[in-house]
């Protein structure tokens, strides 16, 4: 049985074996899936809605182990890791009970009913960034509709999922979701399986394969892909609130996090102050493994990620662009809070999503060009300006899902929406849980 290892981040000593769903096993997988979604689909929402919120309190005692899984298994602090299972958790009820509202049949004028019916099978792809928090945000929604779910998470992280639902199989009925372990291969064999949605966060060079396999039978998708936010700071901004905002923004989770600020466009006349901040701030960030107090820049998740960061670090200063803090040449497995100037639109570092630590500057003289610079990408999941007056019409012209004016994307039950190639659906908010049914109008 072909297997794959869980990797330590940090010492990079494997931590577990998994066996591996090969592409010969999925027919069966799919076949226990298809059997006990005609049954899960027969119960009533609410029943549904009380058998997951159910089946999430299995998480409870778990929820410490949860934790040191994701900080192992992807390097973020204890800290951190402990917010994402304990916010899944803590959440879990809440968040079930929105989605069955959104997803409960509506009476239109003249008789006429909407209903919100199961699609079938839901192949929820998941990366390995918020291990638990992104695979809930996709399977959560699609198993309230009355679909029946096959997980298949990050293969750097599948030991997180592997406690999380099996777990919630204590109380879910058997094959409602099943788990198929496995890198791309798997992935790809489950899309191209009779499977009938893909419910995906990853890459957008995944995201567009699977769009491509899921074509033949026009597979239902929601697909929340990459980014490379820009963030503009006008001379009007409130510099240490922008400076504040820019830092966290780009080490969280050592800067792999799809809406981390990747690009930063700072106003000349106020530059050199805001380079000046933005290192002083930077320097008080600690970097080290998960379970030392203090720290909260952990290590990269693996070697090629880590390779990542330093190339576009190293094209970034070949071109001429400047490190104010840390250096393009770190040894494995952490990238120390970096700090650069200088960016040019040749460089990868402002063309490519980068997922580590780096705060990228580059100051402008007028604002026109700033935001030329910010939308001149295939990227579009988020945006966000720091400015006083001016801020909201510079705001309106960012080609983005989300935008933040003063703060960060996102917030209330808004849905998680990217623009052009950042995504193709969403999820989120009554209209993003209403992607994971099949819409039927009744009409009497
Ligand atoms: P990835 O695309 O490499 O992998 C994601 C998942 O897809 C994994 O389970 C992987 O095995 C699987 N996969 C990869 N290629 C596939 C294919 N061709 N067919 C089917 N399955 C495939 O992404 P990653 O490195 O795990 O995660 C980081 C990426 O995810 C970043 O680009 C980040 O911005 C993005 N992300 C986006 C959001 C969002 O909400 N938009 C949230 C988190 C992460």
């Amino acid at each position: 049985m072909p297997t794959l290892t869980s990797y330590d981040a940090h010492t990079r000593n494997a931590l577990a074996t998994v066996e591996i769903t090969t592409a010969e096993q999925i027919p069966a997988l799919i076949n226990d899936s298809k059997k006990a979604q005609t049954i899960w689909a027969a119960l009533s929402l609410t029943e549904r809605q009380q058998l997951v919120t159910q089946a999430y309190q299995r998480l409870e005692p778990v929820q410490n182990q949860l934790a040191i899984l994701i900080s192992k298994e992807m390097g973020k602090d204890y800290r951190r890791a402990t917010y994402e299972a304990g916010g899944t958790i803590q959440s879990a009820a809440y968040f079930a009970n929105e989605i069955a509202q959104a997803l409960t049949s509506e009476q239109l004028e003249h008789g006429t009913e909407l209903q919100y019916r199961p699609l079938g099978i839901v192949a929820v792809i998941s990366p390995w960034n918020y291990p638990l928090a992104m695979a809930n945000n996709l399977l959560m929604p699609a198993l309230l509709a009355g679909n029946s779910v096959i997980l298949k998470p990050s293969e750097e992280t599948p030991l997180v999922a592997d406690l999380f639902v099996n777990s919630l199989n204590q109380i879910l009925p058997e094959g409602v979701l099943q788990l198929a372990h496995g890198d791309k291969q798997t992935g790809r064999a489950l899309v191209a399986s009779n499977i009938n949605m893909v419910a995906f966060t990853g890459s957008m060079s995944a995201g567009k394969d699977i769009m491509a396999n899921a074509a033949p039978k026009l597979k239902r998708l929601v697909m929340e892909l990459g980014g490379n936010d820009p963030m503009i700071v006008m001379a009007s901004a409130d510099i240490d609130a922008a400076v504040q905002f820019a830092v966290a923004s780009a080490f969280e989770n050592a800067g792999q996090m799809c809406t981390s600020t990747e690009r930063v466009y700072v106003d000349a006349r106020i530059a050199k102050e805001f380079e000046h901040k933005v290192v002083a701030l930077a320097r008080q960030y600690q970097v080290g493994a998960w379970d030392k107090p203090h720290v909260n820049i952990g290590p990269l998740v693996n070697p090629v990620q880590h390779q990542k960061v330093l190339e576009q670090l190293q094209d970034a200063t070949a071109k001429g662009a400047q490190l104010l803090l840390g250096s393009d040449t770190y040894p494995q497995p952490f990238i120390q809070p970096t700090v650069v100037t200088g960016i040019t639109p040749d460089m990868r570092l402002e063309q490519d999503e980068t997922f580590g630590p780096v705060v990228a500057i580059s100051p402008f003289k007028e604002i026109g060009e700033a935001i030329t610079r910010a939308n001149d990408s295939p990227y579009g999941l988020g945006a966000v300006v720091f400015g006083g007056q001016g801020a909201n019409a510079v705001a309106e012209q960012l080609e983005a899902g989300m935008v933040g004016i003063n703060q960060g994307v996102g917030g209330g039950n808004a849905p998680w929406v990217g623009a052009k190639q950042s995504g193709f659906g969403f999820h989120g908010s009554a209209a993003g849980h209403r992607q994971f049914a099949q819409v039927r109008v009744i009409s009497k």
